[in-house]
């Protein structure tokens, strides 16, 4: 039989996306062969991070601070606002290093379908932050689908008649999770080939 913390662990790699039995089998069995010293930095890894990654005040992304490094840097154009639905894109643009603005991330798109309305993704403190702090252009790169599209269509509709230039990353790129997987010469192209929304 198996020990039970040998199944206990092979059982919690697996509430990991992506990984099923037999790569939940390899990483524990990886595991009992690290040193305990990396075993330990592990442990202390996963306790962190539920304890110190939290979203920052201004932009939502996760950052260990109150305020990102991306949000406290004034190297940074402030007036280029990049609209996302997910961290994770906040990361992947700046891992391309093609983007020198401010981003806000919303919780999600709307969904009426599934009762996510404009207030449960953030939309309040997004146009708040765009009052008050004078973008001159606001890109959305949200997930090219009908939530994508009805959230930054409710979005332009309420900055109608502000003096702020909207547009959206050239079609053809799948946003999301896919994002990864596209290279920085395809991202470039949809960023300088955007158009208005
Ligand atoms: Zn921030």
């Amino acid at each position: 039989m198996m020990p039970d913390s040998l199944v206990k662990l092979i059982e919690s790699f697996k509430m990991l996306p992506g990984v099923g039995e037999k790569s939940a089998e390899r990483y524990a069995y990886a595991i009992l062969e690290l040193d305990d010293e990396m075993v330990d930095m592990f442990v202390e890894s996963l306790g962190d991070i539920k304890k110190t990654i939290k979203k920052c005040e201004i932009c939502n992304s996760l950052t260990n601070k109150n305020i990102c490094s991306i949000c406290s840097d004034d190297n940074r154009k402030n007036d280029v606002l990049f609209v996302v639905d997910d961290p994770r894109n906040v990361f992947l643009f700046e891992k391309l290093n093609m983007f020198n603005g401010k981003y806000h991330v919303l919780n999600g798109l709307i969904n009426p379908l599934e009762g996510i309305n404009p207030e449960d993704i953030g939309i309040d403190s997004l146009l708040n932050r765009i009052n008050k702090e004078k973008f001159k252009e606001v890109i959305f790169a949200l997930k090219p689908s009908i939530e994508g599209e009805t959230t930054s269509l409710y979005i332009k509709k309420i900055l109608e008649g502000l003096d702020i230039k909207i547009t959206r990353l050239a079609s053809g790129v799948p946003i999301g999770a896919d994002m990864e997987y596209i290279d920085s010469l395809t991202l470039e192209r949809a960023l300088s080939d955007r158009k208005e929304v």
